[in-house]
């Protein structure tokens, strides 16, 4: 007789965020869920992942075998400039939490989430998986940046000492539906989404923050999601994989706006107050992704923001804003 294999529970944490949405959708609608398998998305009320207690009495309750790693404290360029401690400390508490835990329970592949905002501040471009750790962060967002590195480090550690296969993946900038829309603490695209449909609404310019200069990489989170469920079944490395567009589809910040106009037919004037930009550009590398995956179909940017606008649009009361 066939010997039936164990059934299988993947467990995400931050279910409820951006990314664990998009995840969401690629499993229950796309077909993105094998026979067999139960699918649990978790948000913050489920467990607090920063208290180690309540990150083991959800493991207990689900008992997963695999797990998708998402939830961390993030935010914008402005809330992490002021609040590094803090961005720090929960993320890394929660790493550990989420970690640690899985290894107890005996989960044989967890796949965590790192971020291309992590890399050196001085490096060259474009920038591959081999320069995660080759000098400091960003000064903006110190604290994230170490906290995120960190979960590399004992992605390597889990496996030196017990053959775990505990990796990460590093998505550029994410943006979809069920993302930040929060004009002072969202991602750059969602904020401008947001922005650009108040100032349509109430009549008044368009204020873009900062030169529109900064070159981006933006990843759709349903792209992601595709990603991301991929790494968990065939991605065997502990090493990071990053998860891009190619370098040739980075974009201005400008240019991004003028998409976002476009997407949502804004007439209106656009200003560009000056603050502080961020970094310039960092180009991303995805030689490793497309050698894996040279067929991928990334949706195309244009696209990607239309259908997002749309979400935002009609999904206003319930966007987080
Ligand atoms: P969101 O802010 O959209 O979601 C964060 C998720 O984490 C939510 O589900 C939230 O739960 C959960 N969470 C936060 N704090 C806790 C906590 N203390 N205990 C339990 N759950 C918690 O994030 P994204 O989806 O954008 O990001 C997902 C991952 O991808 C993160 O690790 C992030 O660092 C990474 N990433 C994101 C990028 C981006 O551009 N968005 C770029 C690169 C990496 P609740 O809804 O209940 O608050």
């Amino acid at each position: 007789s066939e010997v039936k294999e164990a059934p299988i529970r993947v467990l995400v944490t931050g279910g409820s965020g951006l990314v664990g949405k998009a995840i969401e959708h690629v499993v229950q609608r796309e077909g993105g869920k094998l026979e067999g398998e139960e699918w649990i998305f978790l948000s913050s009320k489920d467990a607090n992942l920063v208290d180690a207690g309540q990150t083991r009495a959800v493991f207990e309750k689900y008992r997963p075998t695999h797990v998708i790693h998402l939830a961390a404290k993030v935010g914008g360029l402005y809330l992490h400039m002021r609040q590094n401690l803090q961005f720090l400390r929960d993320n890394i508490k929660i790493n550990d939490n989420v970690l640690q835990t899985a290894h107890e329970f005996g989960v044989t592949k967890v796949v965590s989430c790192l971020s291309s905002c992590i890399f050196p501040d001085e490096t060259t471009y474009p920038i591959n998986e081999t320069m995660i750790h080759d000098g400091p962060p960003h000064d903006s967002n110190f604290g994230y940046s170490h906290a995120k590195r960190m979960i590399d480090v004992q992605n390597r550690a889990y496996y030196r000492q017990y053959g775990r296969c505990y990796t990460a993946v590093i998505p550029t900038n994410v943006f979809g539906p069920y993302d930040n829309f929060n004009i002072e603490n969202g991602h750059v695209l969602s904020a401008l989404i947001n922005k650009t449909h108040k100032a349509k609404k109430e009549g008044t310019p368009l204020n873009v923050c900062g030169s529109g200069t900064p070159r981006r990489q933006f990843i759709y989170s349903l792209d992601l999601g595709r990603l991301i469920i991929w790494a968990l079944r065939k991605y065997k490395e502990i090493d990071p994989i990053i998860m891009s567009v190619g370098e040739e589809d980075e974009v201005s910040i400008k240019e991004a706006v003028e998409m976002i106009v476009a997407a949502l037919d804004f007439k209106g004037t656009i200003f560009d107050t000056t603050l502080s930009d961020g970094q310039l550009k960092k180009t991303a590398n995805n030689a490793k992704l497309r050698r894996y995956l040279p067929d991928f179909p990334f949706t195309p940017l244009k696209e990607a923001i239309r259908m997002t606008c749309d979400w935002f649009v009609e999904n206003y009361d319930i966007a987080r804003t």
